[in-house]
């Protein structure tokens, strides 16, 4: 089963992929995670992509297009994968459409002012990479591994406003390409509530 997940950032994609990984035994992408890895290493595509998500701005297409048709081509994601962060434009998705077959898109959907209020407490694990809010977890090491948190470096006030916008613009008109077939699920509430309606929708398409 291949899924996208879709939904503003902050919405809650990252902590949603990884309950369904957990559940359906699925592969997670996250083509955020993708660019930042090429980032650590130094590669040319973090070069680039850097540049991008520094000011809060989409990379181009043909660059997260190229890193993520690799990706899905790799042994480990026969067996299924979500999209976490990919498609992000419309050009991205009719790309997506000569790649894989997807079997269910989930639009994951958090009124923007609960998006505000997550945006600047966002906290992530430097090991295992589980997602904390200061709002509602205000130590400073994970609860899973006892890893330190830390804030990411494009998790700061303008850089966060920039990415609602590319959101707005770019990203939100995915809805109405997938209108037909997106499975909608209310956010704003707590991982495990907003989790469950979506693992009864997956569980009935296995
Ligand atoms: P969030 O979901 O919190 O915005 P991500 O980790 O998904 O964070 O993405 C971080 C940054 O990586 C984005 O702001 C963007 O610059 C870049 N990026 C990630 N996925 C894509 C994509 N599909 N297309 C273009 N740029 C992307
Ligand atoms: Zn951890």
């Amino acid at each position: 089963m291949n899924i996208i997940l879709l939904g503003a950032p902050f919405s809650g994609k990252g902590t949603l992929a990884r309950k369904i990984v957990a559940d359906f035994g699925l592969v997670q992408i996250s083509t955020g995670d993708l660019f930042r890895e090429n980032i650590k290493n130094g590669t040319d595509v973090g070069k680039l992509a850097n540049t991008y998500i520094d000011k809060g701005q989409l990379v181009p297409d043909s660059v997260t297009i190229a890193m993520l048709e690799k990706r899905i081509s790799a042994d480990d994601c026969q067996k299924g994968f979500i999209l976490d962060g990919f498609p992000r434009t419309i050009e991205q998705a009719k790309a997506l459409e000569n790649l894989a077959k997807i079997d269910a898109i989930i639009n994951l959907e958090v009124p923007f002012d609960e998006i505000r209020r997550r945006a600047l407490g966002r906290r992530t694990c430097s090991k295992c990479g589980e997602i904390y809010n200061t709002a509602t977890y205000n130590k400073t090491t994970c609860e899973k591994c006892g890893s330190p948190l830390f804030q990411r470096d494009d998790d700061n006030l303008e850089t966060v406003n920039n990415r609602l916008e590319v959101y707005e613009n770019q990203t939100a008109p995915l809805i109405n390409f997938y209108a037909d077939r997106l499975f909608v699920v209310q956010g704003a509430k707590d991982p495990e509530t907003t989790y469950k309606p979506v693992k009864n929708f997956l569980k009935g398409r296995i």
